[in-house]
This record gives C-alpha cells, sequence and structure tokens, in this order.
C-alpha cells in the first residue's frame, strides 16, 4: 500500500490502474497509519522537488537525522497541511482531488487503520492486537521512515544525482525495495528502484505479477 501505492502510484505515477484499483491502493497505505495518499504523495513530491535543499521538508542534510526519520512527521504541526502547491492545484498529486473517494478517504484517514486494528483485536483479543497491528506498524513506520533519513545519509550512489541520496541494501530489504533511493531519485517516475540482481526490490515484483494480471499497466522503465 504505502510502496506500490502511495509512492511509486500516486507520488510518481510510474504506472496506471483502474479507478477501483486506484483506491484500493490508497485504503491498503492508509491502513498503515501515515496519512492519507494525497497528502503523503504531495509531500513527497516536495520532497523531489527541493532534495537535500531548502523547501525539503525531510533532510537529514539541511536538518538532523532525528528530524528527517520523524520530526517533521510527528512533531511539527508545520506539515499538518497539505503543501501550497497542492492546494493551489499545481503538481501531478492534484489532479487526483477529482475523485470524491480519494479526497474522503485524504480527509478520514485514520478509518482503514482503525478497522485493521478492529480486525487484529476481534481475532485474538489483546495479543491480536499487539502482533497484528501494534508492532506491524511500527515496523512499518520505521522502514518508511528510514527512506527519507538514512537513505539521504548511508550507502553507495550509482548515479550523480544533485542530492544526497543513497542506495542502501538493508532500507531496501525492510521497505520492499525503496532503498534503492539514489536509483529513485535518478529515475523518480520508474516503476523499478531495484535494477539488478544486487539490488532487491519486491514491490517491482509484485507489480510486475499484477501488470500479467491485467490489474496495472503501462509501467514506466529506464532504458
Ligand atoms: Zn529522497
Ligand atoms: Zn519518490
Amino acid at each position: 500500500g504505502i510502496t506500490a501505492g502511495y509512492h511509486r502510484y500516486f507520488a510518481h505515477g510510474s504506472y496506471r490502474t483502474s479507478r477501483p484499483f486506484q483506491f484500493a491502493l490508497a485504503v491498503l497505505g492508509a491502513s498503515a497509519w501515515q496519512k492519507g495518499p494525497l497528502w503523503w504523495a504531495s509531500h513527497h513530491a516536495e520532497h523531489h522537488l527541493h532534495s537535500d535543499s531548502a523547501g525539503d521538508p525531510h533532510s537529514p542534510v539541511c536538518g538532523s537525522l532525528l528530524w528527517a526519520h520523524m520530526g517533521w512527521f510527528w512533531a511539527c504541526m508545520e506539515y499538518d497541511a497539505h503543501p501550497a502547491a497542492f492546494q493551489a492545484g499545481r503538481g501531478r498529486v492534484a489532479r487526483f482531488r477529482q475523485y470524491p473517494e480519494l479526497v474522503a478517504l485524504d480527509r478520514f484517514h485514520h478509518g482503514p487503520g482503525i478497522a485493521l486494528g478492529a480486525l487484529a483485536y476481534a481475532a485474538d483479543g489483546l495479543p491480536g492486537l499487539l502482533w497484528g497491528f501494534i508492532v506491524p506498524t511500527v515496523g512499518v513506520w520505521h522502514a518508511t521512515f528510514a527512506v527519507n533519513s538514512a537513505c539521504h545519509r548511508w550507502g553507495s550512489r550509482r548515479f550523480a544525482t544533485t542530492d544526497n541520496s543513497r542506495n542502501n541494501v538493508w532500507v531496501a530489504l525492510a521497505a520492499f525495495g525503496e532503498g534503492n533511493h539514489n536509483n529513485h531519485h535518478a529515475f523518480p517516475w520508474s516503476a523499478r528502484h531495484g535494477l539488478t540482481w544486487r539490488e532487491p526490490d519486491l514491490s517491482y515484483a509484485i507489480l510486475r505479477a499484477l501488470e500479467l494480471l491485467g490489474v496495472v499497466w503501462d509501467l514506466r522503465l529506464p532504458t
């Protein structure tokens, strides 16, 4: 939901899909409790626009590692609102405002997370809530946040991008391919982030399977 949905689809448009599956991706992403799809994607667009310079919401080069990891997300009210560009209707993410179901989900983004927590509790009481919801949710937070912090600090650089992005195999394993972050800054529109067998990318494997099933199409790839 977060990597293939919020990130590669809503923020970067790296493939196409149907309106129902677009909504399914948004619901899946929202169940990870990282705010709404349009909020997430529009702030991420600002990150690519201003990577590691003034205007980047979460740079460990301009700010501290802790700020980039979770300070901007949890502790700073400045980023509670959508970015000004999105509010003004600019940028590719703003075009999703034409879908009322996405706008509603973006507003009531806690819904899928609460439903998932309730399901985990119904299945096995408090242990179900702990191991079926709280622990995995916190795990997915830190995997996602590590892309913003660790992958702009530690790892290798295959491409001479203008930012400090890095390929970090540990984050790539934890975050389904997102740790191939220098590749991603070099080709932000690419559905594939791991470009060789040394660069694990589970999300791309899932997208390829969904492409074979006809659920998604027009995956964009670097030549
Ligand atoms: Zn980045
Ligand atoms: Zn991105």
